[in-house]
């Protein structure tokens, strides 16, 4: 980031030379002094067309495309000190969904610990870049209200033409994670959702546990966004206790044959690539590795009035031939939780992100809201309500940073499982309290689409079940913390 500030510093001292010959000339009017001044407005016009759009790559891996030159005023405040520069929210525009919705504008209440001081310039700016493409994508209110394919997709290769579903490569670190998905939560849970599942529970377990062919196969493409993944282990009859599976994998000659459904699968309607779950003929769980075949439907869950724009559905799957070399190498439940360790993590600091959010939502609003002759946010009883929410997501925040210190590498996630745990549960507890509150404190407004927050509630109590309910969370953390396992 320094190379922007000095490139700024130079052209502002470049203008100031040109303008001063400019002046000379207007005293002097001498031949010399106009043919100088000709050339240094010329010279000064080229270098404000170059500095309009500006090509960057950071630490060689990051490309952050080509930014205009309003972008990279917002990447430069962004980084500078998180300043922001948004005015108030106007609420006949927003209704009118031309202004999108508020997020990432930092307010005080959002750096109490001054806990985002302690990113540095590479984290800000990707995590920026990755906000202002997802908005692009999804610039309205309207936009979250159904799955569309084609701009899922398209959401998905510049995700990936940035680079953030290669972790290995790139060395994403727990808080880098930790942030993009904060950024992406704080637009929508189910843009999250689609991230979570590509980058944690396909892209991992594929890095992990896979053939060299497999991962020659699938990686790139996934990695690119060109190939949309799934994660298929919840069935009907099997939620919170997967071990009691019944999708099935017999194997005959080079393959397995596989049979059984599963349901509430993110990405199932459309995806390329299926992580599948089953048990072997010793009734031992294995993961298994596919592509979309005739012997695999996937409709889609059309009921769901949460995560809107993420596609939910079925796999069912048909006397499936998923050849040998596509098994993950390793065995029982500790292939999937090792990618739902890495999920839950995300998860932890997305719900953050939705909870900053909706506080930029709730505050502006109160602000300008006026009943009794009086705004909002002057009676106590509202500021009581904002104030614990400030609470909660201030507990949050530095539980998702306090735990992004302590766990250096993905490696070590393991070594976490009560900490993950109890981040997961705490965090989608108090999201779901503050999306509540504020949802209340907007009144009429709290129901309606444009206005956000009844969405982000719903995404939420979506979120707060998947990945473990909060009573799952409880008996993880019960079994890790006080040494009795009171699943059964
Ligand atoms: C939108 C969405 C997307 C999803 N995406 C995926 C995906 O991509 N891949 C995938 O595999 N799954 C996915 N899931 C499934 C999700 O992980 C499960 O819904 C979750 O694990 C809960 O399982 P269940 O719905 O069967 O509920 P159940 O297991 O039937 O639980 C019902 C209730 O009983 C409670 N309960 C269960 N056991 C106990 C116990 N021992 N003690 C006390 N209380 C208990 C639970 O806390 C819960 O409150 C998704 C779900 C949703 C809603």
């Amino acid at each position: 980031m320094k190379w922007v500030y000095q490139r700024r510093r130079f052209h502002l001292a470049l203008h100031l030379s040109f303008a001063g010959i400019l002046v000379g000339w207007i005293y002097q009017r001498t031949i010399q002094t106009s043919l100088l001044s000709f050339f240094a407005v010329g010279v000064s016009w080229w270098f404000y067309r170059d500095s309009s759009s500006a090509s960057y790559r950071i630490d060689g891996y990051l490309c952050l495309g080509r930014a205009k030159r309003a972008e990279c005023d917002n990447l430069f405040i962004t980084v500078s000190l998180h300043k922001h520069r948004e005015k108030r929210s106007d609420w006949a525009r927003f209704a009118r969904h031309e202004k999108p919705y508020t997020h990432c504008i930092m307010k005080k209440y959002a750096n109490l610990f001054g806990q985002f001081r302690k990113l540095d310039a590479l984290t800000n700016l990707v995590c920026s870049n990755v906000s202002q493409i997802t908005k692009t994508h999804y610039p309205t209110a309207d936009t979250f209200l159904y799955f569309n394919e084609d701009r899922y997709r398209s959401l998905y290769r510049s995700w990936g033409e940035n680079g953030i579903f290669n972790h290995k490569k790139n060395d994403v670190s727990p808080l880098l994670y930790g942030m993009l998905n904060y950024h992406i939560e704080g637009i929508d849970s189910g843009l999250r959702s689609g991230y979570s599942v590509q980058s944690s529970l396909v892209i991992n377990p594929i890095e992990q546990f896979a053939s060299e062919h497999v991962k020659s196969k699938y990686l790139d493409s996934l990695y690119s966004g060109k190939y949309v993944g799934c994660f298929g282990l919840t069935e009907p009859d099997a939620g919170s206790d997967p071990a009691s599976m019944k999708t099935t994998a017999v194997e005959e000659k080079d393959y397995y044959v596989v049979n059984g459904s599963k349901i509430w699968i993110t990405n199932s309607p459309i995806a390329d690539v299926f992580v599948l779950w089953c048990k072997n003929e010793s009734n031992q769980i294995i993961g298994l590795v596919s592509e979309r075949t005739d012997q695999i439907t996937t409709p889609a869950i059309t009921e769901k009035l949460s995560l809107m724009c993420s596609p939910t559905g079925y796999i069912y799957m048909d006397n499936l031939k998923i050849p040998k070399t596509n098994q993950l190498n390793v065995r029982g439940l500790r292939g999937p939780f090792t990618c739902l360790n890495k999920a839950r993590y995300g998860i932890s600091w997305g719900v953050v992100g939705a909870m900053e959010s909706i506080l930029n939502i709730a505050i502006d609003y109160v602000d300008e809201r006026k009943q009794f002759n009086q705004s909002l946010s002057s009676f106590q009883l509202i500021q009581n309500d904002l104030v614990h929410c400030i609470e909660l997501y201030n507990h949050s925040l530095n539980n998702s940073f306090a735990a992004a210190e302590l766990i250096q590498s993905f490696d070590d996630l393991d070594k976490h499982l009560a900490l993950i745990s109890f981040l997961k549960k705490t965090n989608c507890e108090n999201a779901l309290v503050v999306a509540r509150l504020c949802r209340d404190i907007l009144g009429g407004n709290g129901v309606s689409n444009a206005y956000h927050i009844i969405r982000h509630v719903m995404n939420l109590e979506a979120v707060n079940t998947y990945e473990g309910t909060k009573n799952i969370h409880k008996l993880i953390l019960g079994r890790e913390l006080l040494g009795k396992n009171a699943f059964f």
